[in-house]
């Protein structure tokens, strides 16, 4: 009894069980009609937190892979690698984004929260540290904890502090695992990758990337941050998801490191679950081809996060701190962040809610994610819908 009880004051505290309206936990999307609408209470909505960022989800050819590849291997993998066997396809698609990567070594896993938990836990000890951005992503913190090993954070995006933590540890920070991302999911702020990765070389440590949120989205063939900032050598494992640009579900980490390959036998995100389904495959491996082949989406989806970006912060809003596909909104406490965003709602947008302390800042969030398939049209509705808002709110929530 007493854990159900925990479990329901956690409830209460969370304000989970809403039952008289539409919860931002709860919403059902009853159907979809494209990457970017659908109907959410029986109301045609536009979709502006899918993390849908390059549009595929409803692309033909991702489609048409998955449906072939269902009819000729089946529904599901139905157990795990090490266990079943690898499918032809799950070793194609490590052998892609090798190339994609121009690495030698690449792992796939079901999602990228395992490919976080799998490599970080087989990489680090008890008795090591790992050295981590602090708005690291839930997944990176749930993969140091399953390490055991010693972990301390920087302060977000802080060259000095890092090399500060690093000084601090001596010797050690030669057994030091550095964590950052590519775009923070929050904030949607790139990481300061060039001043990291100097502090990274001066101390001969290694470096993990999550490029969950710039993959497809930034870099001249969109293999994201590191290539961007022209420092991918120096990076010692880059992990990623399928479930954003790649529009379908799973994970992956590649390496020039040799011994990725070793982690495959170690990692207990990677062995002890079921492996991705062929459906799932196939549509990566097309999405995968066709961030190569068409730079265009990208170019689409940065002019559509810089029309969304300027607009909102020309009507005052305080956003994160540069233009990106992930567009973080400051609102006021708790309870004016869930009405704004059930008004939001009523006007036909859905965006994330996040709350503390899922936020940086114990600050509420209003988190929309940019897709090169919306059109010009819904997002001047996402604009007039923040627009309400305008001379509504106390000023303190405006900047
Ligand atoms: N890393 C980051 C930075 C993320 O934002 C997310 C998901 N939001 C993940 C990893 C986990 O990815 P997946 O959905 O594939 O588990």
């Amino acid at each position: 009894m007493k854990l159900l009880d925990r479990l329901r004051a956690f409830s209460q505290k969370h304000a989970i069980e809403n039952s008289e309206s539409l919860s931002p936990l709860g919403a059902v999307i009853e159907d979809l009609y494209s990457a970017t609408e659908g109907s959410i209470n029986g109301r045609r909505t536009i979709l502006v937190g899918t993390n849908n960022y390059l549009g595929l989800s409803f692309d033909n050819e991702c489609i048409n892979a998955s449906h072939q590849a269902t009819r000729n291997f089946g529904t599901g993998t139905t157990g795990s690698r090490l266990a079943n066997g690898s499918y032809s396809s799950h070793q194609a698609l490590e052998q892609e984004l090798g190339e994609f990567f121009g690495l030698p070594q690449a792992i796939v896993f079901s999602t990228g929260y395992m490919a976080n938990l799998g490599i970080i836990s087989s990489l680090v000890s008890p008795g090591d540290t790992i050295v981590l951005d602090e708005h690291c992503h839930a997944s990176i913190y749930d993969g140091c904890k399953l390490s055991g090993a010693n972990i301390i954070h920087f302060r977000h995006n802080q060259a000095q502090d890092l090399e500060k933590r690093l000084r601090r540890l001596g010797e050690q920070a030669q057994h030091a695992l550095i964590i950052v991302e590519g775009i923070y999911s929050m904030l949607g702020d790139r990481a300061a990758l060039q001043e990291l990765v100097a502090v990274k070389q001066k101390y001969d440590a290694l470096m993990l990337i999550d490029e969950a949120h710039s993959l497809g989205v930034l870099g001249e063939t969109g293999r994201g941050l590191a290539q961007e900032a022209g420092v991918e050598e120096h990076i010692d494992f880059i992990t990623g998801t399928f479930s954003k640009s790649l529009a379908g579900i799973g994970g992956f980490c590649v390496s020039r490191h040799p011994e990725l390959n070793i982690i495959r036998y170690a990692s207990r995100p990677y062995i002890f679950t079921a492996s991705p389904s062929p459906a799932t495959i196939a549509s990566t491996r097309a999405a995968l081809s066709i961030i190569q082949n068409r730079p265009n989406l990208r170019h689409q989806l940065w002019e559509n996060a810089t029309t969304l970006y300027n607009g909102l912060q020309s009507m005052g809003y305080e956003l994160g701190p540069e233009i990106s596909p992930v567009i973080a909104i400051q609102v006021g406490p708790r309870e004016e962040a869930l009405s704004m965003w059930q008004k939001i709602f009523d006007r036909g947008v859905y965006v994330n809610l996040v709350l503390p302390p899922a936020t940086p800042d114990s600050n509420c969030l209003l988190r929309c994610s940019v897709s090169a398939a919306h059109t010009r049209a819904q997002l001047d509705v996402v604009l007039d819908a923040f627009a309400y808002f305008q001379d509504k709110l106390p000023q303190q929530q405006l900047a």
